[in-house]
């Protein structure tokens, strides 16, 4: 016990201590069994008064309460760390006969006779880390970097909501567990309307976001952005054997990590086949993204004896989706104005179908890009969704272009105003100098009624 707890009253003491058990369980309630018991008005009155208790007396605070999600200091650089365990890739299959090509693969690995179970989970598009926890309490998490060591991302991974700080059931002594970040669509929707606000540019996709928001050195910048994580694999426990993987996924979840409600036993390859395509037509309706599907044998016993090569796990292996890709015809290029004054080129398509909705428009970017890309009115252009709300123009297709294509012009004065246009210093961007600019005045509008509805929905609800 410090100094400092010692002058704590006990009643105090206690009443932390409590409140930090029940926000940590109905934070689990909340975000690992989708079950609340209460509002998130009253979870929030619990959380207030752990501050309040905390602000008080400062000796009470320890890093796994909950009031520490909020990020700490800033750093400097990040630390490295080296996996105990590495973590080691695994291979790709693109079809279904690669697919039952691995499945030959593990069944000649076995004895005669000993069939393999195997279990499907969705391949997410995030980052992968690797997380700590000693006597139950969260110490550590560590991106997966080269496989042998990554960074220390610790404070960042500690704001994201659905993590425990505490571990529940019956955690071992350590317990060293790996999953993935992720951003969800929504997330991603709602930081691009704030940065349109503020006039910059949009962040790609929800995977480039994530890696970007777990290198920013501010955790308290990071806990403006909302990231999630999930687990689907446990390092060797001492003193504890799993005997399969559908038992891990069990355990993890007993001690309060979130894990995929997706994944399933299939007793066969066919029954891996039929998930795995039905997956691939239905992705579009997760609200997050997932470029494939993870098929690893299910048995402990049957993966220590298919092994390892040195660069991945012989009983795992992922099935990869086909790329988003759809081939139409560039109508037209049109420039639009934002509220900023920025111009950007935009390609006007003949209407094609891709990954669930029919594609009319897609940008184009800013005008560097295009340049660079050399997109020209008329072209057939191959039109990519790889977890972006807009989906973007990836190129043109040379053999295809017509004879009487031409460059897209720069364009030299404002297309809604005719006002004078300049390139940002950093030379990507063009925008109109004009600030009578009728396009920047709707936008001007638009962002205050936005703004002005969004706090009314606040106070109302
Ligand atoms: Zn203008």
């Amino acid at each position: 016990m410090t100094a400092t707890s010692r002058t704590i009253p006990d009643d105090v003491q206690r009443r932390c201590a409590n409140l930090r058990a029940e926000i940590e369980r109905h934070s689990r309630l909340y975000y690992v069994e989708a079950a609340p018991e209460i509002s998130d008005f009253e979870f929030d009155a619990l959380l207030r008064e752990l501050q309040d208790l905390e602000k008080a007396h400062p000796g009470l605070i320890t890093p796994d309460s909950p009031t520490q999600r909020v990020g700490g200091a800033a750093l400097t650089e990040f630390e490295t760390v080296r996996h105990e365990v590495p973590m080691l890739s695994i291979d790709n299959t693109y079809n279904a006969d690669e697919l039952r090509a691995f499945d030959e693969r593990v069944r000649r690995g076995l004895e005669a006779g000993d069939a393999p179970r195997y279990v499907a989970e969705l391949k997410m598009d995030g980052v992968a880390i690797s997380l700590r926890y000693e006597r139950g309490a969260y110490v550590r998490a560590a991106t997966r970097g080269d496989g042998e060591q990554g960074d220390n991302v610790t404070e960042n991974v500690r704001t994201i909501r659905s993590l425990p700080m505490r571990l529940g059931g019956n955690p071992p002594d350590v317990l060293e567990v790996r999953g993935e970040v992720y951003m969800r669509h929504q997330e991603l929707q709602r930081l691009n309307q704030l940065r349109e606000e503020a006039g910059e540019p949009p962040l790609a996709n929800p995977r480039n976001t994530t890696a970007g928001t777990l290198k920013l050195l501010d955790p308290r910048q990071v806990a403006q952005r909302k990231i999630d994580i999930v687990f689907y694999d446990v390092a060797p426990i001492e003193g504890v054997e799993l005997t399969s993987h559908w038992e891990t996924l069990a355990k993890l979840r007993s001690c309060g990590l979130p894990t995929s409600s997706h994944s399933v036993q299939c007793p066969t390859i066919d029954d891996v086949l039929r998930v795995c395509n039905e997956w691939e037509s239905r992705r579009a309706t997760l609200d997050f993204e997932i470029d494939g599907m993870v098929i690893k044998v299910d048995s402990a016993a049957q993966r220590r004896r298919l092994g390892a090569t040195s660069k991945s796990p012989r009983w795992v292996i992922a099935y990869k989706f086909p790329a988003q890709v759809a081939r139409t015809l560039l109508r037209s290029i049109t420039v639009q104005v934002g509220k900023t004054g920025t111009l950007t080129p935009v390609a006007e398509l003949e209407p094609v179908h891709l990954a669930g909705t029919v594609v009319k428009r897609a940008t184009l970017h800013n005008f560097e890009e295009l340049a660079r890309k050399d997109v020209r009115e008329g072209d057939t252009v191959e039109i990519q969704k790889a977890g972006e709300i807009i989906p973007q123009v990836l190129r043109h297709v040379p053999e295809l272009r017509p004879g009487k294509a031409k460059e897209f012009p720069l364009p030299s004065a404002c297309t809604e105003c005719g006002g004078e246009v300049r390139k940002d210093p950093e030379g990507v961007y063009l925008r109109c100098l004009n600030v009578a600019c009728p396009a920047q005045i709707k936008g001007r509008l638009e962002h205050w009624r936005g703004a002005w509805r969004r706090t009314r929905r606040r106070c109302t609800t």
